[in-house]
């Protein structure tokens, strides 16, 4: 069993944490909180062993009655790996903690590509992290657009793609997160940085992208154009995505209009806290002319970088092929089902 340590349990590490509990090889030893507040609360409930993350505050656990089995440091002593999972920033900062504990950590993508010696993504670049101490599972748009972007350049080789990324203002927890009632160009520079984050897991192929945030909390969403080098037919991309097991091509017939349905139709299928796992494609929208492919995806920003997390586990901790790990961890969480 690998045993897993995640640190932060914030939106992304409290799905890291569910998802590495369902998993066949892993043990999740425990979850760290800064304070004793409801997710505190939520993950005893769970049965999971909460660890104080700052030994200082270890106090207000007690006082407030919240039971803690340690601090962050008891925590890295009893793991084979930690997931980072803290706000953007904090991961760079812990990284020499994590050294000091001779802990191999895995980063999110709210942190610089250098923060870890690889950058990850399981479709792309699963056997390029064999051998690292630390890695980086990039951001959820970044983990979207590859997943996007390697079947098609597999398939007919990408010469050119050019997105534009509509963003969520905040996750739904995210009360001080705007815009509120406005579009912004977020950065107003153009291209954005989006398109070489995609490169550090996708290297080579050419991606420009432009961000803006409109006052929603549900998904992003994508318009993507790319240009490719050869011209397939509008049936062959539908087949061609509908083929990978982390992109779900929404049916025309299941009349989904937009991310509230998408959600609405998460929580039908009984899926953890409505997490949509998979990049979700509208099939419709999938159209060629010429070379030129046209398509709208919506990407879950909650949830598509957790099944990545787990695979980046297993690179970083077993000899596991991509295919294995990918299979195993849909299988446990029920990834395109
Ligand atoms: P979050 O704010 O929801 O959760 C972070 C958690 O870490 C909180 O519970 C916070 O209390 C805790 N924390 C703060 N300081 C800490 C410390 N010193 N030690 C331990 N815990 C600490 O943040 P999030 O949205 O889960 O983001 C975490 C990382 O994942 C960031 O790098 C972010 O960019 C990345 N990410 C976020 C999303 C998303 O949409 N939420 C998507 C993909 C990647």
């Amino acid at each position: 069993m690998i045993r897993v340590g995640v640190n932060g349990y914030g939106t992304i590490g409290k799905r890291v944490a569910d998802a590495v509990t369902a998993q066949p090889d892993m043990e999740l030893v425990g979850v760290t909180k800064t304070k004793p507040n409801y997710e505190a609360e939520a993950a005893i409930r769970r049965g999971y062993d909460l660890y104080a993350a700052i030994a200082d505050r270890a106090t207000e656990f007690e006082a407030a009655g919240v039971e803690t089995a340690g601090t962050l440091s008891d925590l890295l002593e009893a793991v084979d790996v930690v997931v980072d999972c803290t706000p953007s920033g904090i991961g760079a900062r812990n990284r020499s903690v994590y050294a000091a504990h001779d802990t191999p950590a895995i980063f999110q993508g709210g942190e610089d590509a250098d923060v870890a010696d690889a950058s990850f993504n399981a479709r792309t670049s699963f056997e390029a992290a064999r051998g690292a101490d630390t890695l980086r599972v990039v951001s959820c748009n970044t983990t979207g657009l590859a997943r996007l972007l390697a079947p098609l350049d597999e398939a007919y080789g990408v010469e050119k793609a050019r997105v534009t990324l509509v963003r969520r203002g905040g996750d739904p927890s995210e009360t001080g997160r705007g815009p509120i009632n406005d579009v912004v160009p977020d950065p107003t520079t153009v291209p954005s940085h989006h398109g070489p984050d995609v490169n550090t897991v996708l290297p080579g192929v050419a991606v420009d992208t432009a961000a803006l945030k409109v006052p929603v909390t549900a998904m992003h969403t994508h318009s993507v154009n790319v240009t490719l080098r050869q011209a397939p037919t509008t049936e062959a991309v539908r087949d061609l995505l509908a083929d990978e097991s982390r992109i779900f091509t929404i049916p025309e017939a299941a009349g989904i209009d937009g991310a509230g349905k998408l959600k609405e139709y998460a929580m039908d299928r009984g899926r953890p806290r409505g997490d949509l796992w998979e990049n979700c494609v509208w099939e419709e929208s999938i159209n060629v002319s010429g070379r030129d492919l046209y398509l709208f995806e919506n990407v879950h920003q909650e949830a598509d970088v957790v099944p990545e997390n787990v695979d980046a586990i297993r690179a970083l901790t077993t000899d596991l092929s991509a295919s294995e790990s990918v299979e195993r961890t849909n299988e446990a969480l029920g990834v395109g089902l």
